[in-house]
């Protein structure tokens, strides 16, 4: 379990940030902006690229994203939650919180207490604060300490969560031109200072539905990047022009990566299982099954073992790792399918095209092509800054911290941040090879000064340093132990004791 931080201690590092803050701005800030900024902390912006891959970067060039990563943080990739879809995953990024306690559980989802369903083409839904108010978005807790918030669009910032919304907002309309938004979020930062925001959300569709529709990294995807980036320099032109480059945060992350699907890799649910008598609520690589004229257990006896590439689960034996267990979302039954498989049923694929879909996400949030990026750029990161794969649970105690503001409670951690705010030097990872069963394995360690990612075959999994020396890192069912010699791994129910360090960059 990554540290909690107490809201204590958590408000004790807001304050030692608000002195860092309005120093860094009274010296980058001038003389007339000095007395305002010194209480007041520098606006943050941020952007989310729904489904840009980790590894999309060469796919073509980012001159805009190239000018924040020359000029911030970037780390190696950003890990999510499960599932691995746009609104458990955007509302985890604003919330600190996993799917399993926020309650975002899918982008489809049953509600047993109400008896309601939940899609993103429902309007209603998404904008019912209900389906959000067992976590605390940022933009509320920016907007109950007093501060202004924007979105030009994110998952829940259409509704009153807990009666609040942001000040600025926008009803979901996937057809908003891009430069639309941005000569929006510019218009939002010449407001006077009572209007202007101190938080502004951004969202972009595209990369994702091209993924969707093309694949990952095909030339649709390349294309949809391209003219992403191309309204983002526009954006940091326009920031520039008015002096707040450089005096305000931005955070740019994707939601989620993507895989390719194949139409000959579906698991038909009702090979197994009598479908009128159960509720499915939501499909694809994972199924959320729900027991209504069968028990849980018959449902998982129908499915247990039935596929080489599906995992079944009753609601209790959920991994661990997964953290998607409280939450009365949270089905009774979930069904996994390995990457690139699919679960659906044959009614609904009846009929359908080969090449209708050709990408996907939503699996295991810890294999690397689920992972999406994590760039940061503003005064609290050093300039070519560079770190292992990050978690996207622990950006609301990030944000909450440039903001100043007192966090909700929430199950992230400022902690692996800390030496990158300290830092006026840039850091970069430490990379070690480790071979273990004589050679049979090899496992590559991505090391921050606080963190570390553990790389193994297709899936990456980031571990918080659990000791004082920087030698225990632990997460839930893992475990990197540098102290003991030989070197001790654990993953899930894979244990190694006898690693060996082959290679130290
Ligand atoms: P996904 O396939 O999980 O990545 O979902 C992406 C889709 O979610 C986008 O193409 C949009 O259609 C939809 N979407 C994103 N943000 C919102 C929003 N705030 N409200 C409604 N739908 C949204
Ligand atoms: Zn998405
Ligand atoms: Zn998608």
């Amino acid at each position: 379990m990554p540290p909690i931080l107490s809201n204590a201690r958590l408000l004790a590092i807001a304050i030692l940030s608000l002195g860092l803050l309005a120093c860094q701005s009274e010296t980058r800030l001038g003389s007339n902006a000095e007395s305002q900024a010194a209480e007041r902390p520098m606006p943050l912006l941020l952007i989310s690229i729904d489904g840009f891959r980790h590894d999309y970067f060469d796919l073509a060039e980012t001159p805009a994203l190239d000018r924040l990563i020359d000029g911030g943080f970037k780390a190696d990739s950003l890990h999510h939650v499960f599932p691995t879809k746009t609104f458990p995953t955007h509302y985890t990024v604003v919330t600190g919180r996993h799917p399993g306690t926020h309650g975002v559980v899918a982008n489809s989802m049953w509600d047993p207490v109400r008896d309601q369903r939940f899609s993103l083409g429902n309007r209603d839904a998404v904008g019912d604060g209900y389906w959000y108010q067992a976590g605390e978005p940022i933009w509320v807790t920016a907007e109950r300490q007093g501060m202004t918030a924007a979105t030009f669009f994110w998952p829940g910032s259409e509704a009153r969560i807990n009666r609040i919304r942001p000040t600025y907002w926008k009803p979901y309309a996937g057809a908003t031109p891009h430069a639309e938004r941005i000569d929006q979020v510019l218009a939002w930062f010449d407001l006077p200072d009572a209007e202007r925001p101190d938080l502004v959300t951004l969202y972009f569709s595209t990369v994702d539905s091209m993924g969707h529709r093309h694949g990952p990294r095909a030339d649709a995807v390349r294309d949809a990047i391209i003219d992403v980036d191309s309204h983002l320099q526009d954006l940091l032109n326009g920031l520039d022009a008015r002096g707040l480059l450089g005096n305000m945060h931005i955070i740019i992350v994707s939601d989620h990566g993507m895989s390719r699907v194949d139409f000959d890799q579906y698991i038909m649910l009702d090979e197994y299982l009598d479908l009128s008598r159960v509720t499915v609520s939501d499909w694809g690589p994972a199924a959320q099954i729900w027991a209504t004229d069968m028990s849980a257990e018959e449902i998982f006896t129908a499915l247990d073992g039935v596929h080489p590439n599906l995992r079944v689960w009753k609601r209790d034996d959920i991994p661990p790792r997964y953290r998607f267990g409280s939450h009365h979302r949270v089905p009774d039954v979930l069904a996994e399918a390995d990457l690139e498989w699919m679960i659906s049923n044959r009614p609904h694929m009846a009929g359908r095209s080969r090449f209708s879909l050709l990408g996907m996400h939503g699996w295991d949030p810890a294999l690397l092509e689920m992972h999406g990026i994590a760039l940061m750029h503003g005064p609290a990161f050093a300039p070519q800054t560079r770190a292992p794969a990050i978690r996207s649970i622990d950006l609301y105690a990030l944000m909450t911290h440039l903001l100043g503001l007192e966090p909700a409670d929430h199950e992230g951690s400022l902690a692996p941040f800390l030496p990158y705010l300290d830092a006026d030097q840039p850091l970069q990872p430490e990379t070690m090879a480790l071979s273990c069963e004589q050679g049979e394995i090899t496992l590559q360690l991505r090391r921050g000064p606080r963190h570390l990612a553990l790389h193994h075959g297709q899936e990456v999994h980031v571990l918080d340093q659990a000791d004082e020396h920087g030698q225990r890192y632990e997460e839930v069912d893992l475990l990197v132990d540098l102290g003991t010699d030989p070197i001790r791994v654990r993953m899930d129910e894979r244990e190694w004791n006898d690693c060996l360090v082959v290679d130290n960059v």
